[in-house]
């Protein structure tokens, strides 16, 4: 997608620091964090949410779920941690979702 910013993130158009990386996913820092660590967590293909995704792409995230927590000590999971994901509705926009590439919020190093 041409003008969505966490495809120019993957690309490497926009810089980002990255906690981890592989052919299907990337995880980064939120450069705006709202709690002690903010990471989000993305599948590289473009789909915006979780209406949109197709069978390939609900693979593909849920492997991305699962690989969150063997990166326990990179991303300070040991003590807890909340992953949260905003999502546009078909007739608006009430949780907030700003990027309209699919991301997981992941919240730790705090009591929420
Ligand atoms: P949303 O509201 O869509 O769930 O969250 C989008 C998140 O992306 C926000 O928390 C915002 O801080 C983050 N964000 C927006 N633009 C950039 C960027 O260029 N780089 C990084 N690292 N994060 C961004
Ligand atoms: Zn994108």
């Amino acid at each position: 997608m041409q003008d969505c910013i966490f495809c120019k993130i993957v690309k490497g158009e926009i810089p980002s620091t990255k906690l981890y990386e592989d052919e299907d996913f990337l995880i980064f820092e939120n450069i705006n964090p709202t709690t002690k660590y903010h990471y989000l967590a993305i599948v590289k293909e473009h789909f915006a949410t979780l209406a949109e995704m197709n069978e390939h792409q609900a693979e593909l995230l849920g492997k991305l779920l699962a690989k969150i927590p063997t990166l326990s000590e990179v991303l300070h999971l040991e003590n807890g941690y909340r992953l949260v994901m905003n999502q546009i509705g078909a007739t608006g926009n009430d949780a907030k979702q700003e990027v309209m590439h699919l991301h997981i919020h992941i919240h730790s190093g705090q009591e929420m």
